[in-house]
């Protein structure tokens, strides 16, 4: 089994907050897409692990993933450890993915700062020859960075996905996780859900389109052509 792209996420949900878009439109051009969860993303107010489970197979089912697991690290503890990283590594020499999807690097919450520590971690690591990690060595070619940010941050990113056709199915997908978006919150204008769609809509004007989703990367994008360009 080998994926194109696999879209690596703290907690179930974060994918879909910072990447369904980009999901989307890669499987709706036939890239096979999985994502791995690394924690159960609870306890949390208003979820249960068994909620939250159901959840994410909801979502996973909007969104058509190929492949989705979890890995089962410590929700509010994740640590970049040397352990962490070898089950990563090993996902990722049996998924054998084109591209990785990771959290951007700066965020509050803790989790999301060692996912993103793990991810690039785990990269190097599964290319690795002559060590006793499962499979094949591996290397993904690319890392892109998808915002799911608990800052008040106005990114600044690599390039801006034009996603106006998979936005009602992402909002979909996000609405999949009521436990963490809707029950409890307040349903004051603006809501949770409106927000999103305002910043899709503020990244959409950005590059002229209705809605968008934004990517860093640490890296200069190459392009072949400028044919692609919105
Ligand atoms: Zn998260």
């Amino acid at each position: 089994m080998s994926l194109d792209v696999l879209v690596i996420a703290p907690h179930p949900d974060d994918a879909e907050l910072g990447a369904a878009g980009a999901i989307l439109s890669m499987r709706a051009a036939g890239w096979r897409v999985g994502v791995l969860d690394l924690t159960s993303g609870e306890p949390t107010p208003f979820g249960s692990p068994e909620l939250r489970v159901r959840e994410t197979a909801a979502a996973t089912a909007v969104l058509g993933l190929d492949w989705r697991e979890n890995l089962g690290l410590p929700n509010r503890s994740l640590e970049p450890t040397l352990e962490a990283r070898g089950l990563l590594a090993g996902v990722i020499r049996r998924t054998k993915p084109r591209w990785l999807l990771a959290p951007y690097w700066v965020d509050a919450h803790p989790d999301h700062v060692a996912a993103t520590q793990l991810v690039e971690a785990a990269r190097f690591w599964a290319k690795l020859t002559k060590c006793d990690l499962p499979g094949s060595p591996h290397h993904p070619e690319r890392i892109f960075y998808y915002y799911c940010v608990h800052l008040k941050l106005a990114p600044q990113p690599a390039f801006v996905l034009d996603i106006s056709s998979h936005w009602e199915t992402k909002r979909a997908a996000i609405e999949c996780y009521q436990s963490q978006f809707v029950t409890g919150r307040s349903q004051d204008s603006p809501t949770f859900l409106e927000r999103l769609r305002d910043e899709a809509a503020y990244w959409g004007k950005s590059i002229g389109v209705r809605y968008g989703e934004p990517f860093a990367s640490r890296e200069p994008i190459g392009l072949r052509t400028l044919a692609g360009l919105v």
